[in-house]
């Protein structure tokens, strides 16, 4: 059993690495609402938390399919 904590913060290294080496502008559809909390917002997301907390889910979820 992984330690959450330690995998957690291997992770957030990780991601900071691909946000470095993947620098680029995403297009995403506008829907009037943030992509991850779902609150009304006029671009793709309501802050760049709600941003960062997406992109993170994204890039977890494509390593985990890698796996
Ligand atoms: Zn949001």
């Amino acid at each position: 059993m992984v330690d959450d904590i330690d995998l957690a913060s291997q992770n957030e290294e990780a991601f900071r690495q691909h946000l470095i080496a993947n620098h680029r502008e995403q297009t995403l559809p506008i829907t009037g609402r943030c992509y991850y909390c779902e609150a009304p917002a006029e671009g793709n997301f309501c802050c760049k938390e709600c941003r960062e907390d997406w992109e993170k889910r994204k890039y977890f979820d494509s390593q985990r399919r890698i796996e």
